[in-house]
């Protein structure tokens, strides 16, 4: 495999808002201290553009913008707030090349694939315009089982959220976030990752444009994370706390959370596993397996990062696949006809060949891929590994890249048993032709979503979310918008 080398670097993309800025109370500020973080093109090491470094005094500007603007915003109309979400699905679909463009040149991932995600990403605003409007309908009012008083549910904002998105999705992470929070009449203080901050600011840009009233949405760009973070989980105001990320950062905000009991949603790492049986269509399992691989070069929680063959198609599957591994265009994602650009930064990369590297050692067998190219650009090629030791770290770690760990069993129940040998339990994957093993495996297997016959499951009508270490409680379908409202009861006597 050899990644094409572009004659000239693909042209930086405008930015579509101002640079050096950020949207703090409707009013676009630089940091208090002027420090700014550079993005650079993973696929060139090139710099695009500069965004600020928010301090903790400005994390606390957008808290006290975010808090300010609750009140109002919880009280505008269902369909006032549905009809911004409606403008800002419609706002980025106009836009739908602009946010491609800047999406695969901060991250890095395929124009197409960065076509797709704005695509996902603003069905998260049509989605959720569409929930708003009957909102407040839904409730329950009846008689208490005794026949002595009325009890009347209904539902409230949580409050001001903050929202905290990972690198991988610059744009779908944060929308699936800030969607639910405005339908449900949250106001919001998002942090995108600071490898990838551009594509929100240019969703704030939309979201102004399309009517969100000052400090409903602001956004803080930072390098300091922990300190910023840090400082607005501490004050009791902030209510809810919405984050997609590591396990690990999981972790220290749920302890976080713990000290003002705050609302917490967490979408955290992952370990799927996708079992392929005998009897499955086998085109339709090398591609699902392809998609389940590949999709955003790896780089996804609900990624394949462990597939189970059983013996009987075990060779034939592999041999397909490895041929479909190895013939993966790799490139620049911005060049027409790439299908697998560069993964997101330099730690990344090493990462990913770590666990390549550890595997081998161990006694791995590597079928393709596994070398890394000199150049520019944080490349990993496809790769394929099998016969993967027991003590391989492969086996147990996210590896979030272009890398197939490939393994076989031979039952039902051994399939079953393995799929389900990890903390994690966020996406799963089984392809059969068998209707009722179909639906026997995925009831069995402990995660959040399972996808039958298709690699792929995200879509903002459908809850998304993971069980175990993957994380607490859903984001899109209609869970979603729960993840943003309390309910409350009222025991009425007549
Ligand atoms: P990360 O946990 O390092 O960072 C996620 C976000 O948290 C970033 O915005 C980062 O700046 C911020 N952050 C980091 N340390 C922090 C701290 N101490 N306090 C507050 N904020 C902090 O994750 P990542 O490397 O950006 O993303 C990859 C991880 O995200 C993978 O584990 C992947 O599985 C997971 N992920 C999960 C989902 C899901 O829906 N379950 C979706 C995408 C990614």
């Amino acid at each position: 495999m050899e990644h094409t080398t572009t004659t000239a670097p693909a042209p930086t993309p405008a930015l579509g808002f101002p640079e050096k800025l950020m949207p703090i109370g409707g009013v676009w500020v630089p940091s208090s201290t002027g420090t700014t973080i550079t993005v650079s093109n993973p696929a060139t090491e090139q710099p695009i553009a500069e965004v600020p470094s928010a301090t903790v005094q400005d994390g606390l500007a957008a808290l006290d913008a975010a808090c300010s603007a609750q009140d109002a915003w919880a009280a505008t109309p269902a369909r006032e707030r549905a009809d911004i979400l409606a403008r800002t699905y419609q706002g980025i679909i106009d836009r739908r090349d602009e946010f491609a463009a800047l999406i695969t040149a901060e991250m890095g991932k395929t124009l197409p694939e960065a076509q797709a995600e704005v695509d996902y990403g603003a069905g998260f605003f049509r989605w959720f315009a569409e929930s708003a409007g009957r909102l407040h309908l839904e409730g329950q009012y009846g008689l208490e089982p005794g026949g002595n008083y009325r009890i009347a549910v209904s539902k409230r904002p949580v409050g001001p959220a903050l929202l905290i998105t990972p690198w991988n999705f610059p744009l779908a992470m944060g929308a699936r976030k800030i969607a639910p929070a405005l339908a449900a009449g949250c106001t919001t203080v998002l942090k995108p990752a600071e490898l990838t901050p551009l594509t929100s600011l240019l969703l704030a840009q939309v979201m102004e444009e399309a009517g969100v009233p000052a400090g409903v949405v602001n956004v803080i760009t930072t390098n300091d994370s922990r300190g910023v973070v840090g400082a607005i989980m501490a004050d009791p105001r902030i209510r809810k706390i919405s984050f997609t990320g590591s396990t690990q950062v999981g972790r220290a905000l749920l302890r976080q959370a713990a000290e003002n009991v705050m609302n917490t949603s967490m979408e955290l790492g992952g370990n799927a596993p996708l079992i392929v049986f005998d009897d499955a269509d086998l085109d339709q399992a090398v591609d699902g397996a392809i998609v389940a691989k590949l999709r955003n070069g790896g780089q996804s929680c609900v990624g394949a990062n462990r597939i189970y063959l059983q013996s009987g198609i075990a060779e034939q599957f592999t041999q397909r696949f490895t041929e479909k591994m190895a013939a993966t265009r790799v490139g620049d994602g911005a060049e027409p006809g790439v299908e697998l650009g560069p993964l997101v930064d330099a730690k990344q990369v090493a990462s990913v060949s770590a666990l390549v590297t550890d595997a081998v050692a161990k006694g791995a067998t590597l079928l393709t891929g596994g070398t890394i190219q000199e150049g520019a650009g944080y490349y990993y090629p496809p790769t394929v590994l099998t016969n993967i030791p027991a003590d391989a770290d492969i086996r147990t770690e996210e590896i979030f890249g272009p890398v197939a760990a490939i393994y076989t069993f031979d039952t039902e129940d051994e399939a079953i048993t393995e799929a389900n040998d990890t903390p994690y339990g966020l996406a799963s994957y089984v392809f059969t032709q068998n209707l009722s093993r179909a639906l026997r495996v995925a009831d069995a297997i402990e995660a959040g979503m399972t996808g039958i016959n298709r690699g792929l499951v995200s879509n903002p009508a459908a809850p998304f979310g993971g069980t175990n270490q993957s994380g607490l409680h859903r984001e899109g379908g209609t869970e979603g918008l729960d993840a943003y409202q309390e309910t409350k009861y009222t025991g009425i006597q007549l």
